[in-house]
């Protein structure tokens, strides 16, 4: 089962992971964005860590909500709301249980995802953090390490593709041949289930 402290422990990881990779999330940013990937999202998930601390959230569902609202209100890119939204509809769909097993998670995390999609308009191949969040929660059943192959496969996958959602779609043909940051985090946030689950 999972209870609030794995949530916890997942925000936690996935702000190390964040830290860890901030300049080359930055990087693929400059190369078909505006290079603040990777400073918006150290910003967002230290602030996450931060308020996850101070209120001490007890359910696994006013972890990953409050950790939404979270980002949405300290990252001001496209992904902050994104990724925000991730969470807190996640959140809002583990309901106030204290516990949640792995198949109630996964559909949960599907709701969020959906949301991600209802919220941007990005569908699978549009080259956003979409690609590496819908092969995650299709292959989630299967385990987290499952999960995060299919992250990160997802992500790599986004290099041939033309951007057609968010700034990358600004480059038009231009944006071919670069991994999308996003994409890049999300299967970071992913890979953080992992670890939180060791
Ligand atoms: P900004 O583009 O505002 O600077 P970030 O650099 O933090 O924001 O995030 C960029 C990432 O956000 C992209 O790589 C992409 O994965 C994701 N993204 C942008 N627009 C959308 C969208 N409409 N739907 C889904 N993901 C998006
Ligand atoms: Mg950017
Ligand atoms: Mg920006």
């Amino acid at each position: 089962m999972l209870d609030a402290d794995f949530f916890r422990r997942w925000m936690t990881a996935a702000a190390a992971a964040v830290d860890r990779e901030a300049e080359r999330l930055t990087a693929l940013d400059s190369a078909i964005g505006d290079a603040d990937h990777g400073s918006n999202l150290q910003r967002g998930f230290a602030a996450v860590t931060a308020v996850l601390e101070k209120d001490a959230p007890q359910t696994p569902g006013a972890v990953l909500t409050l950790a939404g609202r979270q980002l949405i209100s300290t990252v001001g890119g496209a992904s902050g709301p994104l990724y925000g939204t991730l969470l807190r509809r996640t959140g809002k769909a583990l309901g106030e249980a204290a516990e949640v097993d792995e198949e109630q998670f996964a559909v949960a995390l599907r709701t969020g995802v959906d949301a991600v999609m209802a919220l941007g308009g990005a569908a699978p191949g549009d080259k956003t953090m979409v690609d590496a969040l819908v092969p995650a929660v299709d292959a989630l059943g299967e385990g987290f390490g499952a999960a995060r192959t299919a992250a990160e496969q997802g992500a790599e996958a986004t290099v041939p593709l033309q951007a057609r959602k968010g700034r990358a779609s600004y480059l038009g043909e231009r944006s071919i041949g670069h991994q999308d940051p996003g994409a890049t985090s999300s299967a970071l946030l992913i890979a953080a289930l992992v670890e939180a689950d060791d």
